[in-house]
């Protein structure tokens, strides 16, 4: 079996309704507990980490006063002039705030880091592919469609104190066509690893509904529109799902009015998944029991029978000939 996770960072657990979005509640849903950073939100540098290590932040380390800010390119210019102007505890203040209130190209830090610290994730000692997970960089020289879209956002999606939540965009309809590709290419990444048969878990993530909760707090229906449209995207990931492969959805925090709120949420296509999650920090230990509950190794061989080919070996394994 594969077991699939994708991440949609701000998937709200008030906004999705099991009518309207069956993919994004799949056959069990729920609302989540998670963790407030320094500055009084949940923040998606210190909550994938904990996802995927079952950690609090003090525990895994990156936390937004550990200067991590720093080291994005995006704000050097920023800590080049902090660090003769500001002492140190206002200077890792305002980093954690530039963190939470800027998205470009942040989240860098390598999967090497864990190694390095002694500290163990969902991803260790298995089949798996990560892709895009924030803070679990597997090669910092690749770049995939979400990246560079984020990168390259320019004035559609700014800073802007005076905004509600601190972001506006120039064109939010031309942002939401950016938005939802990011999420339809991290989520066509994940079939393409599904589909490949050689992980028997793959974590993919995606920021496009989070980025779009950011501007729309004066245009609620593009909101709702981005949650049917994910829905969509699931659920044709939902379609390639064999039998006994499951699917995992998670998120770090809400986000409704343009804020980020203080729930997350899971769903599964096996509902005990969802009863192993509380918080966040249940995620990476609900995984593991998944993925040990079942025979998990990948079989690339059983993947291309086609049912046809599967009924074949079963009645070998039946005669006692597998
Ligand atoms: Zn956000």
């Amino acid at each position: 079996m594969v077991l699939v996770v994708l991440g949609i960072d701000a998937l709200d657990p008030d906004l999705v309704d099991s009518d309207d979005h069956p993919n994004l509640t799949l056959d069990a849903h729920s609302s989540i507990d998670t963790i407030d950073s320094s500055v009084g939100e949940p923040s998606t540098h210190e909550l994938w980490p904990t996802i995927i290590t079952g950690l609090v932040p003090t525990e895994h380390g990156l936390e937004l006063d550990d200067g991590v800010a720093w080291e994005n390119s995006a704000l050097r210019w920023g800590s080049d002039l902090a660090d003769y102007l500001l002492p140190d505890g206002l200077q890792s203040r305002i980093g954690a705030w530039l963190l939470t209130n800027t998205d470009e190209d942040a989240f860098r830090v390598p999967d090497t880091y864990y190694e390095e610290n002694d500290i163990a994730t969902v991803f260790d000692d298995r089949e798996a592919r990560a892709i895009g997970v924030p803070n679990y960089v597997v090669d910092p020289d690749l770049e995939d469609r979400e990246h560079s879209l984020r990168r390259r956002l320019g004035d559609l999606f700014e800073r802007d104190p005076e905004a509600t939540g601190g972001h506006r965009s120039s064109d939010p309809y031309e942002f939401y066509e950016h938005c939802l590709e990011m999420a339809m290419v991290r989520i066509a990444r994940a079939r393409r690893a599904l589909r490949g048969g050689r992980h028997e878990l793959v974590f993919a993530y995606t920021s496009g509904l989070d980025l779009i909760g950011h501007v729309t707090y004066d245009l609620p229906e593009l909101q709702r529109r981005a949650y049917d449209e994910i829905d969509e995207f699931v659920g044709e990931l939902r379609e390639d799902l064999r039998e006994d492969d499951e699917l995992l959805l998670v998120s770090d925090h809400g986000l409704q009015d343009g804020v980020h709120t203080h729930e997350a949420m899971a769903a599964a296509t096996d509902p005990t998944l969802v009863n192993r999650i509380d918080s966040v920090l249940d995620v990476r230990d609900a995984i593991d029991a998944e993925l040990s509950r079942t025979a998990h190794a990948p079989s690339i061989e059983s993947r291309d029978l086609g049912s046809g080919g599967q009924r074949v070996q079963q009645q070998l394994e039946d005669l006692g000939y597998m």
